[in-house]
């Protein structure tokens, strides 16, 4: 984890948040890397979830809702995790996460630890110039409420009819009492939210089961380790009172398994609770059968910023390589999936100091540029390579005196680190077959 981190910030993926003021637990920046890998992870998610669907639809709420959305949802009530204090060193623990109250784990010391006591997760904000508790909000400490409250206004204007969902990728903000694990674990991330309503017909659990194969096939096209993936169905003990069934996505970091994801059928609930506080009505009309009914929520909650990490940890590889003179070194490799990686193209020319190499480079860059993620670079040769392989861009291609005559580039495959000689009127159509 620490070469991890060390190279996310080495090659500009994930930076501390306000780092030169000593930095801000639970909050971190994406840098020019980082903030592609994070977009592309999003657009395959969008692409699957939304764009290749005919009955999911998007949405975009906003981050600051009435606060009366949190008491209906139960946050207000009930978003807390028990909060433990050492007396002695200070340090601040989950409750959930110590084995005992007897010791503090971090100092050691007995009988130092307080009584376990609620604390609230949601992070409050002032409307308006009053600071009284009449302007008391919220930053929502998830997406979907927005997408419950709006379920009118969706279904009327976008004339949907249970089964259709609606899709929403967007900040969610939770004051996480431990904060940690690089980005696993923020007080500010984003989460990229599915909400499917089903007619109560006795085709629920049929949908649901659909849309854990969904997510399951997603993992796999984008190139998730399936051994380090787990779909752990959670037992009715563990699962909220309403839930007809769910299941936890894990990955396994390198500090065991965590949550990526969780797939579950939410029954009514969440209507039924904000037409109880709010008074409106949020039923369907069904207007060909003339039938009123509170639709059953199937939904998918993913985390885009541990999806990125997933990625990032998933990716990452080192080995030990030999060159032509038997020199030993070590080859450190993302090995993303050309659809994931921020560049999938490098291209260079083999020696800087020959304008007509560095023209023909260029050139070859521009014209590749619009349908590849493409990027020109100069210097040694074998550096250019080793950073390529490091920000895990799929394949490179290297302009060299042989171009000039006869047309043909050189593409290296980062994987296999094979090489292969290509018309230059040929690449696109060759890079767009492997990428
Ligand atoms: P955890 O048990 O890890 O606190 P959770 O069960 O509270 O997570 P959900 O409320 O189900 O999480 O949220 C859905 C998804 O949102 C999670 O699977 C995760 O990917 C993401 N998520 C939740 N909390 C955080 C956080 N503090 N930092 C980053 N992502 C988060």
């Amino acid at each position: 984890m620490e070469e991890i981190t060390a190279l996310a910030k080495r090659r500009g993926f994930i930076f501390q948040s306000s780092e030169i003021y000593g930095g801000i637990g639970g909050f971190f920046d994406y840098g020019p890397l980082g903030a592609i890998l994070k977009r592309n992870v999003k657009d395959a998610w969008w692409r699957e979830m939304v764009e290749r669907r005919d009955d999911v639809v998007a949405f975009d709420s906003s981050i600051v809702m009435h606060p009366n959305v949190w008491v209906a949802s139960g946050h207000v009530e009930a978003f807390h995790d028990k909060l433990v204090d050492c007396r002695n060193c200070k340090h601040r623990f989950r409750a959930d996460h110590l084995s005992s109250l007897e010791k503090c784990p971090d100092c050691g010391m007995s009988g130092t630890l307080t009584e376990p006591r609620n604390f609230n997760l949601m992070l409050r904000t002032q409307i308006g110039p009053m600071e009284d508790s009449a302007s008391l909000a919220y930053l929502r400490p998830e997406t979907a409420q927005g997408i419950f409250v709006n379920f009118k206004n969706i279904y009327q204007s976008a004339r949907k009819k249970p089964p259709f969902g609606v899709a929403q990728i967007g900040k969610a903000f939770r004051n996480e009492i431990t904060p940690g694990n690089f980005t696993f674990r923020l007080r500010e991330f984003e989460q990229a939210e599915l909400e499917y309503f089903v007619p109560d017909d006795g085709n629920d659990m049929a949908t649901y089961h659909e849309w854990v194969t969904a997510r399951k096939q997603w993992y796999s096209d984008y190139g998730v380790k399936p051994e380090r993936l787990r779909f752990y169905e959670l037992t009715p003990e563990e699962r909220p009172f309403y839930a007809k069934a769910g299941i936890d996505v894990e990955y396994l970091f390198p500090w065991g398994w965590g949550e990526l994801e969780s797939i579950a059928h939410r029954g009514t609930h969440d209507l039924d609770a904000h037409m109880k506080l709010s008074g409106k009505d949020l039923t369907f009309f069904d207007e060909a059968t003339k039938a009123k009914y509170t639709p059953i929520l199937i939904e998918s909650s993913a985390g885009m910023d541990r999806t990125t990490l997933t990625m990032l940890i998933d990716a990452y590889d080192s080995e030990a390589i030999v060159d032509e003179g038997g020199k030993e070194s070590k080859r450190v490799v993302l090995r993303f999936h050309p659809k994931i990686a921020p560049v999938q193209v490098g291209v260079f020319p083999l020696a800087r100091n020959k304008p007509d190499l560095l023209e023909r480079a260029r050139s070859i860059e521009r014209g590749l540029h619009s349908r590849f993620r493409a990027q020109y670079d100069e210097g040694n040769v074998g550096q250019l390579y080793r950073r390529q392989d490091e920000i895990g861009t799929p394949y490179c291609i290297m302009i060299d005196y042989q171009t000039l005559d006869d047309a043909t580039v050189t593409v290296r495959d980062r994987d296999s680190m094979r090489q292969d000689r290509v018309a230059q009127d040929a690449l696109a159509a060759y890079l767009e077959e492997r990428t």
